[in-house]
């Protein structure tokens, strides 16, 4: 099931991939870097999702598209220059398409999601500081049929084959299509293998991850949590759905998205691929509460707070620790 849908996903997540790096060679400077400039990031964001929507458009013309961005910032005389950037990067790998093309392209990702049919969704670039920081970031596609995710992949250019810190080339795919296991690609070689979780079922053993951005998790609250598992090792910070990956490749146990807003929705296009990764490396994926995600709800996961994933066996440690670290969640 799903094999056209994995290549047709493969090639495009590549070329949105070699898309992404070549924008940060080219358009990040040290003062970029300084300053957080985020044109850089606006270039390859818009570029890899043409990319991306083009791809999927002429092999599934039907199929709609739930995407992060829109056309609103690169329309009118001002994004003039803006436009001309994305459309050069563009052309590096669809030589022929039009301005046009490309903004009917990347317009085509404003389906409502929700519970019934088939859709995709994509973040073009997952974890925009990361990326500018040269660290880890994540293209991120996944088709969802009728409220499940059935098919995901994550593009980490930067993320080695060999695990976190290891030397060498970087650059891995990671794809899952339900039922048949997760496999780990090497993106320069295309050598790939299937990934299983760690299966340390100690608690206190366990390696954690966690959002390098304390905006997005709660650090204070993790640091509680793994206090009170006995772990002594703090969460190793990241960008992206990378952690979603190095969980599903057994080098974490546990990734913790614990809320820092109660109003905060999190998008089906930060967790749709990474969660069909994990669960079919043999992980589990929850809310922080413990309850499934639920992707019928539209472009958000309205019904959930957090995510919680681990390796399956540490599960009920992890969410019995974070439930009573956030009492009122
Ligand atoms: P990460 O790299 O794991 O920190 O996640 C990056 C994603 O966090 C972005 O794509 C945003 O959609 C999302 N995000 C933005 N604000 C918040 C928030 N308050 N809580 C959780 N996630 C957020
Ligand atoms: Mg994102």
């Amino acid at each position: 099931m799903f094999e056209k849908e994995r290549d047709v996903a493969i090639e495009a997540v590549t070329k949105a991939a070699a898309l992404c790096q070549q924008v940060r060679e080219s358009l990040v400077s040290a003062e970029t870097i300084a300053k957080m400039d985020k044109s850089p990031v606006t270039v390859a964001d818009f570029g890899a999702q043409a990319v991306i929507i083009d791809a999927i458009l002429k092999a599934f013309p039907e199929d709609p598209i739930v995407a992060e961005e829109d056309t609103a910032a690169l329309c009118g005389d001002d994004a003039c220059a803006l436009r001309e950037k994305v459309l050069e990067y563009v052309r590096g790998s669809l030589p022929k398409m039009s301005e046009t093309e490309m903004l009917d392209a990347i317009d085509s990702g404003h389906h409502r999601g929700g519970g019934s049919g088939r859709f995709w969704t994509l973040d073009p670039i997952d974890g925009t500081k990361g990326y500018i920081r040269g660290d880890q970031y994540a293209i991120a596609l996944a088709l969802i049929e009728n409220g499940k995710v059935v098919f995901g992949i994550l593009g980490c250019p930067n993320l080695p084959f060999g695990g976190l810190g290891a030397d060498g080339p970087r650059g891995v795919l990671l794809t899952a299509r339900r039922g048949e296991g997760a496999v780990l690609m090497d993106m320069n070689s295309g050598v790939s293998r299937q990934i299983l979780v760690t299966e340390e079922s100690d608690p206190s053993k366990a390696v954690f991850c966690e959002s390098f951005e304390s905006a997005h998790t709660a650090h204070g609250v993790s640091a509680e949590v793994v206090h009170a598992l006995g772990v002594n090792v703090a969460p190793a910070r990241l960008d992206s759905q990378c952690k979603y990956a190095v969980v599903a490749r057994g080098e974490a146990g546990v990734y913790t998205r614990l809320p820092t807003r109660e109003d905060y929705e999190e998008k089906i296009w930060d967790h749709a691929a990474g969660v069909i990764i994990v669960e079919e490396a043999g992980g589990a994926v929850t809310d922080a509460r413990g309850e499934p995600l639920d992707f019928s709800q539209g472009r958000t996961l309205r019904r959930n707070k957090g995510v919680v994933a681990t390796n399956g066996h540490l599960h009920g440690d992890v969410i019995a620790a974070v439930r009573s670290a956030m009492p009122a969640l």
